[in-house]
């Protein structure tokens, strides 16, 4: 039985298999679609992963990375009953590099715990995704993921050097150079992003960041979303590149307000941004009062500058504890994630709004507007199936808005299973065809995370004959 095998590879207590042990692991951050694993594995070492890939693959049964969960596309679920490998054991920073700026770091380190461990050098980890003191390494690489400073500093794909890689056949790997210097097919750039479909990271090779010298934080204050979008093309049409630029609104201050990340947000505000600006010393007090100007054209009816470390931190506490608070609204949520182009983010924050109107929604907007990232939060009840039906047409027609004004369907969250039957949305066959054959290069069988990024599962017997599907197997 595979599960006895799998047991024997990573000892007793990092095999799951009862019920109440494998219900934890039937979604992650989208639970609109759960499905529950036919075991979990913890495996604390690169050699376990590959004893646990092979033994998967003895047994004709499918396997797929995880790292915390927080994924909100569906990518970390397995589908059709295989066996999750829960890298979250895989936590060593293996070694640090000042000289060079990077740090050899294993999947299950958390985010901020990177730049917790380096901070005292001068140096951070600049991707930071909203929910960087849980998510892991490991996703941020599978997803590409961003962050409020993604503007400024790029997302994740701009801070990995090399990969070590566990390929969907157990044999290991090493893609790209520690010294960022490219040869060959950037592989280390196909793998980011590829939603733990091209086989299980078990180390990176990371780009560290110097800490800027100063930092300045601005909260600008709007009777409306579309004025705070129409500041953030200002801002950036002035020349400036702020760190960060995001919109939190009303909806959205009201229920932080009411929850543990309240920061004394203004409740009466349509929206609020945050400008955060950081470099020279020198340079940034005019900087602060270009937005300051920027803002007020736009229609800002004040804007405060953080005063110390602990106020800044309290805009940032409210900002990346948004979608936490929206639990207060609803039991579900369904977080959205498309990508415009940052000038026509006022007409389709508009369109957005009204869509949620339209279908008797709570939608509530907070948003990485400096990229044109949207996520429009759907707060709902999946227990009300009237509600959910509405939910599923609202958010169609949302991703149908983004993609009409030229955006793309997801900015950072990945397609997952959530999105693959909208992938259509903005490539043809003919742009998917090479996609499904790199991922058949990789994973030829499909075994390794089926049922992601493409709109059916047979893809990959559609680009390799010889690949049979996997189906559930009775562990
Ligand atoms: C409150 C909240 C805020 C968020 N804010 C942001 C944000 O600002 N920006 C952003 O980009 N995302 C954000 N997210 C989404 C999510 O946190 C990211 O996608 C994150 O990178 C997922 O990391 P994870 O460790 O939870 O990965 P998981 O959810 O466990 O997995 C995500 C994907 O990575 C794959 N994977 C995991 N480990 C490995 C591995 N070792 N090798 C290969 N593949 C692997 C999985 O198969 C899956 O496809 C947010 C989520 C929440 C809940």
């Amino acid at each position: 039985m595979l599960a006895e095998e799998l047991r024997a590879i990573v000892g007793d207590e990092a095999c799951l298999t009862r019920d109440e042990q494998l219900l934890v692991y039937e979604c992650d951050g989208l639970t609109l679609d759960p499905s529950r694993p036919g075991a979990v594995v913890l495996p604390a070492c690169r050699d376990e992963v590959v004893a646990v890939v092979k033994a998967c693959r003895i047994a004709g049964v499918s396997f797929v990375p995880r790292g915390a969960g927080t994924g909100l596309s569906g990518g970390a679920t397995a589908r059709d009953g295989g066996v999750v490998i829960e890298c979250s054991r895989l936590d060593r920073i293996r070694a640090v590099d000042t000289e060079n700026r990077t740090a050899v770091v294993e999947p299950g380190v958390v985010n901020l715990d990177l730049t917790r461990a380096v901070e005292h050098l001068g140096l951070y980890y600049a991707p930071d995704p909203s929910s960087q003191l849980v998510c892991t390494l490991g996703g941020n690489i599978a997803e590409n993921s961003g962050g409020p400073h993604t503007l400024k500093h790029g997302t994740t794909t701009n801070h990995v050097l090399a990969l070590e890689l566990v390929l969907p056949d157990g044999e290991v790997v090493q893609l790209g150079s520690p010294t960022g210097v490219a040869h060959g097919y950037d592989l280390v750039g196909a793998v980011v992003g590829s939603e733990g479909t091209l086989g299980i990271v078990t180390a990176a090779t990371v780009q560290l960041t110097p800490a800027p010298e100063s930092v300045e934080t601005l909260l600008a204050i709007f009777p409306d979303v579309v004025s705070s979008c129409r500041a953030v093309g200002s801002i950036v049409e002035s020349g400036l590149l702020p760190a960060a630029l995001e919109v939190v609104d009303q909806r959205t201050i009201a229920a932080v307000e009411d929850s543990v990340y309240a920061a004394g947000l203004p409740r009466d505000a349509g929206a609020v941004l945050i400008v955060e600006l950081d470099g020279p010393a020198c340079a940034l007090d005019a900087q602060v009062e270009r937005v300051r100007d920027l803002a007020g054209r736009a229609g800002a009816t004040r804007v405060e500058l953080a005063t110390d470390e602990a106020e800044r931190q309290r805009f940032w506490r409210a900002r990346k504890g948004a979608f936490g608070a929206m639990g207060r609204l609803a039991p579900d949520l369904y977080v959205h994630d498309a990508v415009v182009p940052r000038a026509r983010l006022p007409e389709v924050l508009e369109r957005v709004c009204s869509i949620g109107d339209r279908y008797g929604l709570k939608l509530a907007n907070v948003f990485h507007a400096g990229d044109g990232n949207l996520h429009p939060n759907i707060c709902f009840d999946r227990r009300n199936q009237d509600e959910l039906e509405r939910v599923m047409a609202a958010g169609e027609e949302i991703l149908r808005v983004c993609v009409d004004a030229g955006g793309v369907i997801t900015g950072e969250h990945g397609i997952g299973s959530e999105k693959r039957e909208f992938i259509g949305l903005v490539f043809g066959e003919a742009d998917l065809d090479p996609m499904k054959r790199l991922r058949a290069a990789f994973n030829p069988d499909g075994v390794c995370n089926p049922g992601k990024m493409f709109p059916t599962t047979r893809f990959c017997t559609e680009a390799n004959p010889k690949a049979r599907g996997y189906e559930r197997v009775p562990l």
